[in-house]
């Protein structure tokens, strides 16, 4: 699927690069082009004035202009810029001609033709041997009321010339940058659509692992469930256990479909992280004490050393939350008879909070795993902990608003440290 948008992605950028080198280059063309050709009207009209004035001075037709330079006749260099002339009488008969060529008089006569009909000057274009040129025809009239056809014409060849230059030099380079730029499209394609690519791959994998994790809960409730319509007669009381049993595995589904709800809404920053003032000492010492009876339960022996006056900028929910999930874990995985200390310290810019215990630990090549969603290293010990795979999950989301780090050291038969480094001042988000 994202091969197909990325494909696609970069054909369309290709396509518009293409559409706009060929709208630039035509552009440049087209206003070289019109440039020259306002400048060789202008000097075809100025020639057509010099000839006016001559027949209006000396009242005849046949004359010897010199060309634009003062010079009568020319090489061949000249041949691309001189401006020659025809002069046609009122009955259409070649009065003057300043250079015969081939082909020349049929194109002129045709165009002196339709000039003296309708009388009026216009632009128009020849070939002679096989060179185009511009000719201006224009109709007049001598002082004793006779019209005449003056025709004065200039090659193209140096303008056709140049224009071709540009337009294959702005070809050249706009290939070479289209190249170069479709290259550079198709890799930000790529670049752009790669965290949406994660984002989808993860999405997706998320479904699979969640309905995968909730089918177990849902397989023991309808198993026990169907254990007990069998039971009919008996009584709820000798029952007990498996009602028990179907309520602790409901529960065990609403706290994953809650942690899940966190991750899926986090995923999309949908979570407020309401960023304010927070006692860190207060709120290490109230979850210290929040589970001061669950240890005891376990006989497990908590300690806090809690550092006085800690404060820095963070949510104090999440950050509470964060705190639980670690003292949570370090009660599940710590045998009875364990010890776990939570410890608060802090220095100038950063405060600094560690859970250690006496647990069974975990082997280095799991420590880079366990913040994996769904990721536990002994299931059914997790499961019969009342785990989901989740807690670590939404502590390292929880780290991450806070632009903090976590780091773990465990051992396994020995024991875990987590400890979590927070920056006292809140930088916003990236
Ligand atoms: P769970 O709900 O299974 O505890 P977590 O995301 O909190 O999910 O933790 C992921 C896994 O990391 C746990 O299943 C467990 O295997 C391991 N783990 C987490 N904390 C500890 C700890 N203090 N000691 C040993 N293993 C731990």
């Amino acid at each position: 699927m994202f091969k197909d948008l990325y494909r696609r992605l970069t054909v369309m950028n290709a396509l518009i690069l293409i559409a706009f080198l060929l709208i630039f280059s035509y552009s440049i063309v087209g206003f070289t082009n019109s440039t020259f050709d306002a400048s060789a009207k202008r000097a075809l009209l100025g020639r057509t004035t010099q000839i006016q004035d001559v027949v209006d001075r000396f009242g005849v037709l046949e004359f010897t202009l010199p060309d634009d330079n003062g010079e009568t006749g020319g090489d061949s260099q000249s041949d691309y810029t001189r401006i020659d002339y025809i002069i046609w009488d009122e009955n259409l008969k070649l009065a003057n001609l300043s250079s015969l060529r081939d082909g020349l008089l049929d194109q002129a006569y045709i165009q002196a033709q339709e000039t003296m009909t309708s009388r009026d000057g216009n632009h128009g274009t020849i070939f002679l041997n096989g060179l185009k040129y511009r000719i201006y025809n224009l109709y007049a009239t001598r002082s004793n009321g006779s019209p005449y056809v003056i025709q004065v014409y200039q090659s193209r060849v140096i303008d056709d010339l140049v224009i071709r230059q540009i337009f294959l030099i702005v070809m050249g380079i706009g290939t070479a940058s289209l190249l170069f730029l479709i290259l550079i499209s198709a890799h930000m394609a790529k670049k752009s659509l790669e965290p949406v690519r994660i984002a989808y791959e993860r999405q997706k994998e998320f479904i699979a692992d969640a309905s995968h994790e909730l089918r177990t809960p849902l397989t023991i409730i309808k198993t026990t469930a169907e254990l007990l319509g069998m039971k009919e007669e008996e009584t709820i009381a000798k029952n007990a256990h498996w009602l028990e049993n179907i309520t602790g595995e409901t529960e065990t589904m609403s706290r994953m479909i809650e942690n899940l709800l966190i991750l899926a809404q986090a995923d999309n920053n949908q979570i407020p992280v309401v960023m304010e003032k927070v006692d860190v000492t207060a709120l290490v010492k109230n979850v210290g004490d929040k589970f001061q009876p669950i240890a005891k339960e376990k006989q497990l022996q908590l300690d806090s050393i809690v550092s006085d006056n800690v404060h820095m900028t963070g949510d104090r929910d999440k950050l509470n939350q964060l705190i639980m999930i670690l003292v949570d874990n370090s009660i599940k995985y710590t045998p009875p008879g364990g010890c776990i200390t939570l410890s608060l310290m802090h220095t100038t810019d950063k405060v600094i909070i560690t859970v250690k215990d006496t647990g069974i630990g975990m082997a280095q090549e799991e420590l880079d795993r366990i913040f994996e969603r769904f990721y536990r290293v002994d299931k059914a010990r997790s499961r019969e902990q009342g785990g989901s795979g989740l807690g670590l999950s939404i502590a390292r989301w929880i780290i991450e608003e806070h632009r903090g780090k976590i780091h773990v050291n465990s051992t396994p038969e020995e024991g875990s440290t987590f400890t979590v480094e927070l920056p006292k001042k809140h930088k916003g988000r990236d």
